[in-house]
């Protein structure tokens, strides 16, 4: 059974970092990002700010503000694990500039951990009218847990743990190795443990169930018998998956077990099955929303590709001392919330955040817009996703009018990083004869496609906005007072029709 409790070492890496200042950390990219931990990318050095549950406060926005302002391209991008970036870094962070961070609670304590993956939970923990359990402050104490135990440093970076308090915001369907959902059994709380067997797959339902003063055993056990079957020697951790299907889940399982001072309960049958993971699922969160507390309400910001300038950033920590509890929460779409707003504070709220040149409509295009790092961050990409993405965006937003929210999303290769769900229209990048082109997909994946089905290909930059705006009003048109979403509308017609109904004048 492994310990909790153990007081917290300073680690060796953060000592070499003031003994020998930023070079040391420059010198040491890894694949995987951390406060501590830069990484080389196309455009400078990037540095990800490890954000448990997403949650900052005013302090730290501006603190990052000024890092990013200082150091980097002037802004910061939020992640699909609600962390924070800072990109085109081109001089070094200072070790004093570090400590000032962490001593404001950004990064972990223990530098050793920073690189492991952020700890994802609800950006509506404890304030979704809906949820069975906060969540928050299991998230604080997997945290605290991670930051106690330095030996934890060497599980793979991206050990990802994931806490859903079943409420409406849920995140059941992002890739984690580790998710535990909180359902009601018999008018008690338990969580179910999922585990991420399959490569891009959300995790799947283990059938344990367990009290939430039991989580924190379980995924330290979960981690000790990672660590116990993986050379620690290796440059390439395996996942968490290769290691549970190298010995088999019931083998791992039992050997969790004996780590353990319970038995594992099982419950087959799921008492309150996760509502289906419908792609609009993910924008719940976007717009005006009452919170569980009386009389506040939290309002959804669309950040257009989860990117927020310096002085934007300021402003929003400015604004929440002013209206609400003086914190914003970064989302896994990659947006974010402001919370504890009282409801005669809302119009002001809604007001500044329009000032700041930002929007927080569902329709919005840019609400479901995704693209992976593109060109500009990333050697393998085709094209500029991210600048294609946000043009494509600017043009649709004067040409159509949606009704619901549409999934576009942009990928500069088959790897797709930045989404690994189906997109309602997904364009893969390709480069044609030095042509920045897209493969344009739309509706489900079938067995030969990842992307959906595909309906162009090879089609130029320049040509994408009138195909796009095409497809949207065709869409909207058959789709009149319907409701049905997209990919349903998509689904029910052959390649063949579609192109023939996208052609057609609207
Ligand atoms: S999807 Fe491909 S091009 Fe885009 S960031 Fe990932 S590896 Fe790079």
């Amino acid at each position: 059974m492994p310990t909790l409790g153990v007081s917290i070492r300073h680690d060796d890496l953060l000592s070499a970092l003031h003994r020998e200042g930023v070079e040391t950390l420059l010198s040491g990219f890894t694949a995987c990002p951390g406060l501590f931990y830069a990484t080389s990318a196309q455009d400078g050095i990037l540095s990800r700010l490890r954000i448990p549950g997403g949650i900052l406060n005013s302090k730290q926005c501006q603190a990052i503000a000024e890092i990013a302002d200082m150091h980097g391209g002037g802004y910061v991008d939020v992640t699909n694990r609600a962390n924070l970036q800072i990109r085109e870094i081109s001089q070094g962070i200072s070790s004093e500039v570090l400590q000032q961070l962490q001593d404001l609670g950004i990064g972990s304590h223990n530098s050793a951990i920073d690189h492991i993956r952020n700890i994802m939970t609800s950006p509506t923990a404890g304030i979704d009218p809906e949820e069975l359990i906060d969540t928050l402050a299991l998230v604080k104490s997997w945290d605290a847990y991670l930051a106690e135990h330095s030996e934890l440093s060497e599980l793979s970076a991206k050990f990802s743990v994931c806490f859903d308090g079943g409420g409406k915001v849920s995140v059941s369907d992002r890739l984690n190795d580790i998710l535990l959902r909180a359902e009601l059994i018999d008018a008690q709380v338990y969580f179910r443990l999922h585990l991420g067997f399959i490569k891009r797959k959300p995790p799947i339902d283990t059938e344990i169930i367990l009290l939430p003063e039991q989580c924190l055993s379980i995924l330290a056990a979960l981690a000790d018998v990672y660590l116990q079957h993986t050379d620690t020697q290796l440059k390439r951790k395996p996942r968490l998956q290769e290691v549970i299907n190298s010995l088999g889940w019931e083998n791992y399982l039992q050997q969790v077990e004996q780590r353990l001072t319970f038995s594992l309960q099982r419950c087959q049958q799921l008492v309150q099955p996760p509502s289906p993971a419908t792609k609009e699922a993910g924008f719940w969160h976007i717009g005006i929303h009452p919170q569980r507390q009386q009389n506040l309400f939290y309002i959804g910001v669309v950040l257009p590709l989860g990117r927020l300038e310096t002085q934007q950033l300021r402003r929003l920590g400015d604004l929440t001392e002013k209206y609400s509890n003086g914190t914003i929460r970064l989302t896994p779409w990659q947006n974010l919330l402001i919370t504890d707003i009282p409801q005669e504070c809302v119009i002001d709220v809604q007001r500044e955040i329009a000032d700041l040149g930002l929007d927080f409509t569902v329709t919005n295009i840019k609400s479901a817009l995704v693209a992976c790092s593109g060109k500009r961050g990333c050697a393998a990409s085709a094209t500029d996703t991210k600048a294609h993405a946000l043009a494509l965006a600017d043009y649709l937003e004067t040409h159509v009018k949606l009704d619901r929210p549409i999934n576009i999303h942009f990928s500069g290769c088959a790897k797709s990083c930045a989404q690994h769900h189906t997109g309602d229209i997904t364009l893969l990048g390709v480069s044609d004869r030095n042509i920045e082109s897209y493969h344009i997909y739309v509706g489900d994946s079938d067995s030969h496609e990842k992307f959906g089905r595909k309906i162009y290909q090879d089609v130029s930059f320049t040509e994408l906005p009138a195909i796009i705006e095409q497809i949207l009003k065709v869409y909207k048109i058959y789709s009149l007072n319907s409701g049905e979403p997209f990919e349903k509308f998509v689904n029910r017609y052959e390649n063949a029709q579609l192109q023939e109904s996208f052609s057609q004048p609207s």
